[in-house]
């Protein structure tokens, strides 16, 4: 009697949970909208607050709340009218769905008692976190062909970390995450050393390699063939569809003749793949194991 009723308590429904997860994700949606416009210009991201970048008046709370005060300013400045990016409550809204995706898959477990607390709590913030910087990267690297090492190199650190403390309830051993860090690393290293003795001429930034590094310390050495491939294809597929409907005219407006000489960040590609792996693999792995 005193479990079922403890029980009861502690079962909030999933829909509150869901909400405030969302709401979690949306206000470091908010945080990464500053970490993608200051980190590349050297700029502190806590100091000073937010201004307008047109008149330079600050951003009070109430212009602040991810994605409704975008909404509720009609998109605009409030004091100067001066258009505000749709990329910010897009990117507030895409941190939010983020961190539920992230977050869900470890909700049966602790309802049901199967994984303590602790080890939900870690396991959610630490792959918040890589998504989250994947985010920032991906956003980062489209505008400025970088990967800064501030959100790269932590990354198979905390990779690392997190297959040691709660690894095998997410199907990456501590032994599958180095060994994903190292091949990860190590060959991309290897195939833009290949690229360069080939063609004469650099191809993927470094900034790639510490990403993949990253990338293979979350996912394990087991995700990394099937994330190469979906990053290969989805910037395949980029720069097919912008050649078709843009005819060129991407190539044209950077003074190319063609959009074969268009540089491409590859880091968005990974960062997608990356994603798509982490959520859809497991969702796939858990329909299936259900089914069978
Ligand atoms: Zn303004």
């Amino acid at each position: 009697m005193v479990q079922r009723r403890y029980h009861r308590r502690v079962q909030l429904p999933i829909a509150i949970v869901a909400v405030f997860v969302m709401l979690w994700g949306a206000l470091w949606g908010s945080f990464l909208n500053v970490v993608v416009y200051r980190v590349p210009a050297g700029l502190s991201v806590v100091h000073p607050r937010s201004r307008c970048p047109q008149c330079g008046s600050p951003i009070t709370w109430w212009q602040n709340i991810p994605v409704l005060s975008w909404a509720l300013l009609g998109g605009r400045c409030h004091h100067c009218k001066t258009w505000i990016s749709v990329r910010y409550p897009l990117v507030e809204a895409a941190a939010a769905v983020l961190a539920l995706g992230v977050a869900w898959p470890w909700l049966p477990g602790l309802a049901s008692g199967d994984v303590l607390p602790w080890q939900v709590a870690v396991g959610v913030l630490a792959e918040q976190c890589f998504v989250f910087a994947l985010l920032a990267i991906a956003l980062i690297d489209s505008d400025t062909f970088l990967v800064p090492d501030v959100l790269s190199l932590p990354l198979p650190l905390i990779g690392l970390g997190l297959a040691f403390a709660v690894g095998p309830l997410r199907g990456v051993t501590w032994q599958q995450s180095a060994a994903g860090a190292l091949a990860g690393g190590g060959g991309l290293l290897a195939v833009q050393w290949l690229y360069a003795v080939l063609t004469r001429r650099e191809g993927l930034g470094t900034g790639d390699v510490k990403l993949m590094a990253g990338i293979g310390a979350f996912l394990g050495v087991q995700a990394l063939p099937a994330v190469l491939l979906a990053s290969a294809l989805l910037g395949l597929l980029f720069v097919g569809g912008w050649s078709l409907v843009g005819r060129g005219k991407l190539a044209e407006d950077r003074g190319l003749s063609s959009i074969r000489h268009l540089a491409m960040p590859f880091g968005p590609f990974l960062a997608v793949g990356a994603v798509q792996w982490l959520l859809l693999h497991r969702m796939a792995s858990h329909a299936l194991a259900r089914w069978f």
